[in-house]
């Protein structure tokens, strides 16, 4: 699912985790204003309780728990469409998971196992 040096393709048990929910990370440090904008993006995409919040003792994360159109799944084991077409698929897919990743994230990642 990933090129990202955080996890070895061999490690991803393509269970899909990454492709059925996506956060947006906001910092604690930006002002009052600014973290409104959590409230009007729960609006704007009207999902109700398919997004949430995720909070930190710096970040405040915007989860929104909707799969991507391009996640297929088989026999429990998922894949993405896409997965060779750079044109569509998205770089963060493609470096995920990240240093900031943990293991709500991706349950199967490692660090510094390449
Ligand atoms: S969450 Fe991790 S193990 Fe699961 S599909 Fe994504 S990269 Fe692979
Ligand atoms: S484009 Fe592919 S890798 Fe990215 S979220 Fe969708 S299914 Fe997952």
């Amino acid at each position: 699912m990933n090129r990202s040096p955080f996890i070895d393709p061999e490690l991803c048990r393509r269970c899909g985790a990454c492709c059925k929910s996506f956060e947006i990370d906001y910092s604690r440090n930006l002002d009052p204003i600014d973290l409104s904008e959590i409230e009007r993006i729960k609006a704007l995409v009207g999902f109700g309780d398919r997004v949430t919040t995720r909070e930190d003792e710096d970040t405040i994360s915007l989860v929104i728990n909707i799969p991507c159109r391009y996640l297929v799944e088989e026999e429990g084991l998922y894949s993405c469409q896409v997965y060779d077409d750079p044109q569509r698929r998205p770089l963060m897919c493609e470096h995920f998971p990240y240093a900031s990743s943990s293991a709500v994230d991706c349950p199967h990642m490692q660090r510094g196992k390449r």
